[in-house]
């Protein structure tokens, strides 16, 4: 697929994030005006909600919001037609007068009101070697794990978007003679896709892949921090709680499904056939290049479709009980780990649960240290043109003892 030119020049560089194929959304404020919704093209935000009063598109008024969920419940027919109607405006040749901003000047917010958060397993690799630690290589992968996608449900009400600090938490931890109370010596990152939950399902419905797919509106970077000492003592039997409620962070922009298109792939090769309410109709991966860095070096580096479940495969195993979907939904791929250390998405893999440190601008490290800096980024490449995520940031406050 082929860069689509635009008349804003900075979305034609072939190294920028934000080209006329990507159009992600997010939400923004300048100056003492208040969020609105907004779409990235080149080095400069589309003021959605300007657009909408200025009659350049409709989406029912809901671009004045703060939040994309009233847009996002409006459904997939009218996230084409606006996406369609965006393109033109934006076009190359097309000189409408759209109300633009530079991102330089803008604050960005959370995009959604986070409804639900729920967060999964789904890299072989990671699942593996994560167990190998915790268990040992014995029982490293439960043996449901190739069967269906593992998750627990998380909390919306700490997911924060990029560059919001994160504190370490203070936290119960295995002692030498019972229990401590100590600030987590292991805090660590997860480098994850968040897929977007775009349409409700009813309670006691179930959603087939197919139309999980269909519910899903785009994907945003997630860094889902984990404080290792903490989830080592608790997680067993109920799993992680504490240990995963210190923060959770999200990009700014979401990457939208149209958008990701032309990048669907196969995922990692299945192990043993799957049952039939997973099957999947089409690939549901993506050939996106993903990884993280810590004080701006680049630690490490893979590729999503290295996972064994998709997000429309998550979503759906999601409503096999009848529980019900609702536009905000969150859903965390789980870490995205390739077999190799360096494309490994959190520093408990890549160092072997601290045992075999890596070296950052010089130093020996094992987890996260007070003023660490940790970024995701995802590319997905095209022909002459890169689908960006924007950064994914957060830096480590020292813990309140
Ligand atoms: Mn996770």
């Amino acid at each position: 697929m082929a860069l689509i030119r635009s008349w804003v020049d900075s979305a034609n560089d072939p190294n920028g994030a934000f080209p006329l194929n990507n159009l992600p959304y997010g939400v923004f404020s300048v100056g003492g005006g208040g969020p609105r919704c907004g779409a990235a093209i080149g080095e400069m935000i589309v003021d959605l909600a300007a657009c909408e009063a200025r009659g350049l598109l409709d989406a029912g008024g809901t671009f004045a919001q703060g939040a994309l969920n009233g847009f996002m419940a409006l459904g997939r027919d009218r996230w084409d037609a606006v996406r369609a109607r965006l393109t033109a405006l934006l076009a190359e040749g097309a000189a409408p007068d759209v109300p633009l901003v530079p991102m330089a000047d803008a604050a960005l917010h959370l995009p959604i009101r986070v409804t639900e958060f729920t967060d999964f397993y789904a890299s072989r690799n990671h699942a593996f070697n994560v167990g190998v630690l915790f268990r040992g290589p014995e029982n490293a992968l439960p043996p449901q794990w190739t069967h269906m996608p593992i998750g627990y449900n998380g909390r919306a009400s700490s997911v924060v978007v990029s560059g919001t600090p994160i504190r370490r938490p203070m936290g119960q931890l295995r002692g030498g003679n019972g229990p401590e109370w100590a600030p987590s010596r292991r805090l660590d990152l997860e480098l994850e896709l968040g897929a977007i939950v775009g349409a409700d399902s009813a309670m006691g419905s179930r959603v087939n892949v197919e139309q999980a797919e269909d519910m899903i509106f785009g994907y945003v970077l997630l860094n889902d921090w984990s404080a290792r000492d903490v989830q080592a003592w608790e997680y067993q039997p109920l799993g992680p709680f504490q240990s995963k409620a210190l923060g959770t962070t999200i990009g700014p922009w979401i990457v939208t499904q149209a958008a990701l298109e032309p990048f669907r792939c196969t995922g990692a090769d299945r192990v043993n056939p799957l049952l039939p309410y997973l099957a999947e109709e089409r690939p549901g991966f993506y050939d996106l290049e993903i990884g993280w860095t810590l004080n701006g070096q680049v630690m490490g580096r893979t590729n999503y479709s290295v996972m064994y479940y998709s997000s429309a495969q998550q979503l759906a195993h999601h409503t096999s009980s009848g529980c019900p979907m609702r536009v905000g939904d969150l859903l965390g791929s789980g870490t995205i780990s390739g077999p190799s250390r360096d494309q490994t998405g959190a520093l408990l893999e890549m160092t072997e649960g601290g045992k075999v440190p890596v070296t950052v601008n010089g130093e020996p490290r094992t987890f996260l240290e007070d003023g660490d800096e940790v970024t995701l980024f995802a590319t997905a490449r095209g022909d002459g043109f890169r689908i960006g995520f924007g950064p994914c940031t957060g830096r480590i406050l020292p813990a309140r003892p």
